[in-house]
């Protein structure tokens, strides 16, 4: 798939951002970091750019990386590598949600609670098979 626009607003509206992405199916973490400051999964879009404008509060929520929220409303928004790349838009937050076809795949599945599953067979990896697959990726970017 071509890349595509992707808009999106938090809650009260103060931040809006703009990103390009070649997906249009999101991807869920279920690992214990996104349960606790989603409040539930983190179901994001996955982006090339992101520009984001108004009030971003950005947390550095390990060592490499970032989450971005509303700092008026609180609305989680944004994932990204602290470098800037890799930006992930949370799926809630998009202006167009119907351009998302459902799920590419499942991530941290095995950090994931007993008390919610999903339907569907997209790919489930574990936090070691993620962090295999990024570092393999980043290899790659830097040949
Ligand atoms: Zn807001
Ligand atoms: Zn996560």
């Amino acid at each position: 798939m071509s890349d595509h626009h992707v808009t999106g607003r938090c809650l009260c509206g103060a931040v809006t951002y703009e990103a390009t992405s070649e997906h249009d199916a999101i991807g869920i973490c279920h690992c214990t970091d996104c349960l606790r400051w989603m409040g539930g999964p983190f179901h994001g879009v996955d982006c090339k750019t992101l520009k984001t404008d108004g009030p971003v509060l950005w947390y550095r929520s390990s060592d490499h990386a970032e989450r971005g929220s509303c700092s008026k409303c609180g609305t989680a928004l944004f994932w990204k590598m602290i470098d800037g790349s890799h930006p992930t838009v949370t799926a809630g937050s998009l202006d167009a949600p119907e351009a998302m076809n459902g799920i590419k795949s499942h991530i941290f599945i095995d950090q994931k609670p007993g008390y919610y599953d999903f339907k569907g067979d997209a790919p489930r990896l574990t936090g070691e098979e993620v962090i295999a697959l990024f570092m393999e990726q980043m290899k790659a970017e830097d040949a």
